[in-house]
């Protein structure tokens, strides 16, 4: 039975043990296997120049109807449904949410995100040390690694959703998000261990931003946007059995030597020739928490890029809700986070009424 975001906050802003009930019944159908048909991204980091083309083809293409970052008309709130008619209010989302302010130079002519965002669900950061000089390489160099949701085989964000609007595909593994479920409770952002979950702060109807892996493109025979306009291979798209197998042919190769690396997914015909360079540490996601459908590879350190060394590889979700529902705070803050969000939708909904609208 699928419930309304709306429904469902009725029911639920005066109880917080209802989440609890909620919780539990979703770590229950937790699965710790790969599924069958799972796909995923493998990111190597020497192989990544730094443009970008991946992060701006990321906000085009989930900016459509189905896509991550896009929000049906009505949804997005009163405010702006009074301004502005439904054509134009649905082509003011479907852009993409570049972020051009703040950046000195920068008079919105290209995307400056700065971090993961309720507009940015994937973004391509840079390390340096000394004077940079020598890409892949810890001292005085430099290199490039990408942040965005790693689709984990049993991940926290769906087992601690209360609402079920974190979602793990059974077919296909990937990991998305339904925002009419939705409850703004925030519970995903506290227990992914990769601080991936991104809250949409600045709109009237909030919701929470990760990485979909472009699901919404499969049913055309397409694939993730950032593999497919990433010009070197750095990121390509594929089966996870084939990308780890991919992933450990890269790491055992012997740096010096030539590779032929293919681009956009595995087993292209289009290749990238080039020199081996050193693979650091492990391949990031073979372990980590438990698994991941997104592989990385790196010349430099995971450490030293600052992904936390504090993840275990066993998986996280049979420990997460159970160790969030002894914080106090958290569950005293959803519980007035609740009651707050209860009170501004009926504010919504009796401003709709008002006007005629109503949108369940
Ligand atoms: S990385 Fe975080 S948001 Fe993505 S599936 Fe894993 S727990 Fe969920
Ligand atoms: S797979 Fe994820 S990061 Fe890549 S383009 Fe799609 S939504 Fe963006
Ligand atoms: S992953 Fe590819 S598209 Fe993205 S910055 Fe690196 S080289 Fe460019």
């Amino acid at each position: 039975m699928s419930i309304s975001r709306r429904q469902f906050l009725k029911g639920v802003a005066g109880s917080g043990l209802v989440l609890a009930a909620g919780v539990s019944s979703t770590e229950a159908r937790m699965s710790k296997k790969l599924p069958p048909e799972a796909v995923g991204l493998l990111y190597d980091a020497t192989l990544c120049i730094g443009c970008k083309s991946c992060m701006v083809n990321c906000k085009i293409y989930n900016s459509v109807p189905g896509g991550a970052l896009y929000k049906e008309g009505v949804a997005s709130g009163v405010t702006d449904s009074l301004r502005c008619s439904k054509t134009e209010q649905t082509e003011k989302m479907a852009s993409p949410p570049y972020e051009t302010d703040g950046i000195e130079g920068n008079e919105g002519v290209w995307d400056a995100a700065e971090d993961l965002s309720g507009k940015t669900l994937s973004i391509i950061k840079a390390y340096r040390n000394g004077s940079g000089e020598r890409k892949d390489t810890p001292v005085n160099g430099h290199a490039f690694f990408k942040q965005q949701c790693l689709h984990c085989i049993t991940p926290a964000c769906v087992s601690v959703c209360p609402a079920g609007a974190f979602v793990k595909d059974p077919h296909n593994g990937v990991v998305y998000y339904e925002a009419y479920r939705c409850i703004g409770c925030r519970y995903c952002q506290i227990a992914c261990p990769f601080n991936i979950p991104r809250y949409e702060w600045d709109s009237v109807w909030p919701e929470v931003r990760k990485c979909q892996l472009c699901h919404h493109r499969f049913k055309e025979g397409k694939y993730s946007a950032c593999a497919e306009f990433c010009p070197t291979g750095a990121t390509i798209f594929g089966k996870v059995v084939e990308l780890r197998e991919e992933a450990k042919r890269r790491f055992n190769l012997k740096p010096g030597s030539r590779y032929d690396y293919p681009i956009r997914t595995l087993g292209a015909k289009e290749v990238n020739t080039r020199t081996v360079a050193p693979y650091a540490d492990r391949i990031y996601g073979l372990n980590e928490a438990g698994g991941t459908q997104n592989l990385m590879l790196s010349g430099i350190s995971f450490d030293l890029l600052g992904f936390s060394k504090k993840i275990p590889d066993s998986a996280l979700p049979d420990l997460t809700w159970a160790y969030i529902a002894k914080i106090p705070w958290v569950f005293l803050a959803v519980f007035v986070g609740g009651t707050g969000i209860h009170a501004i939708t009926g504010r919504l909904d009796k401003n709709r009424k008002e006007k005629g609208g109503g949108h369940d």
